[in-house]
């Protein structure tokens, strides 16, 4: 039986008021969440102790990060792949991705196991099709992985490192993968978890330490957990519509952090959320996974 977590048990970690909020990923080094907000070309990073953020500039839209094994941050941005050096400030466009297609932009990432960081691409009118999804290998090469996609968005993979879990939001679902980690090639998609339209669009989505995917819907005013066979386990509920990500962070990795949008909400519908954009948090008794860096 599905089990509910109602709003009332999520917490406020920082009403950031993003436009949109997306990408969460835990820097166990530094103790902070490290999150974007796309059209405002920003990477930030919370300190949930303290309240402490720090943000960065882009100078255009960021849609994704990870850690990087030898410091700093690797990025999708519009234009491609690029890599952020924290104590400088410096970023540098390590590969171009679709650069010329100026309707199209990066949206989702994430690192797979052995250090490459894929990331998708998506028009910004959404026309379906128009989008891939490619792979930054360590050698700094760009592959294209997958075409076409219309938004590409959540990356995870399965505790086993066998499955890759994908979400191309407007198909409505988590589609699956078989999955080679040694050379990255994957095959035999399928459909995994259907989401009905009336329940929000799925967008970001993280994995936990016993495998299971927690799921973000976009107008959904929920993540939802799902057992890697595809059963609806768990749905927390949230204090506003649009869920753009999610990621497990803290000291025991026992904190969901949830990102989302005010971007697009009509005057009421702001005044009716007014933690439209915050980072919630949400103690959940499940544990997740340190993120996977890039090692390029
Ligand atoms: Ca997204």
């Amino acid at each position: 039986m599905t089990r509910v977590l109602a709003a009332e048990r999520v917490e406020v970690a920082l009403d950031a008021h993003a436009e949109v909020g997306e990408g969460p990923v835990w820097d166990a080094t530094s103790g902070e969440l490290v999150w974007v907000d796309i059209p405002r070309h920003l990477v930030h990073r919370l300190h949930p102790g303290s309240g402490r953020v720090e943000s960065f500039d882009a100078g255009q839209p960021v849609s994704a990060v990870a850690l990087r094994s030898a410091g700093g941050l690797v990025l999708a941005l519009r234009d491609g792949f690029g890599l952020l050096d924290r104590q400088t400030g410096d970023l540098q466009l390590a590969c171009a991705v679709e650069r010329e297609q100026t309707a199209n932009r990066m949206n989702d990432g994430k690192c797979d196991s052995t250090g490459r960081f894929w990331a998708g691409t998506m028009a910004l009118d959404m026309s379906p099709g128009a989008g891939a999804l490619y792979r930054l290998g360590t050698d700094l090469e760009v592959v294209q992985v997958l075409r076409p996609v219309s938004v590409s968005n959540g990356l995870a993979w399965s505790r086993d490192d066998r499955t890759m879990y994908f979400i191309d939001s407007t198909t409505n679902g988590v589609d699956a993968f078989d999955y080679t980690p040694g050379s990255g090639r994957i095959g035999n998609r399928r459909r995994l978890i259907a989401v009905a339209p009336d329940d929000g669009l799925p967008d970001g989505m993280t994995v936990d330490a016993e495998g299971f995917l927690w799921v973000a819907l976009w107008d959904g005013w929920a993540v939802r957990r799902y057992a890697p066979d595809g059963t609806l386990d768990l749905v927390v509920q949230l204090p506003t519509a649009q869920i753009t990500s999610c990621a497990f962070g803290g000291e025991t990795l026992d904190e969901l952090y949830v990102t989302s949008a005010s971007g697009g909400l009509a005057e009421q519908a702001r005044h009716d959320q007014p933690h439209a954009g915050a980072i919630f948090q949400v103690r959940t008794g499940v544990e997740g996974l340190p993120p996977q860096e890039f090692a390029g």
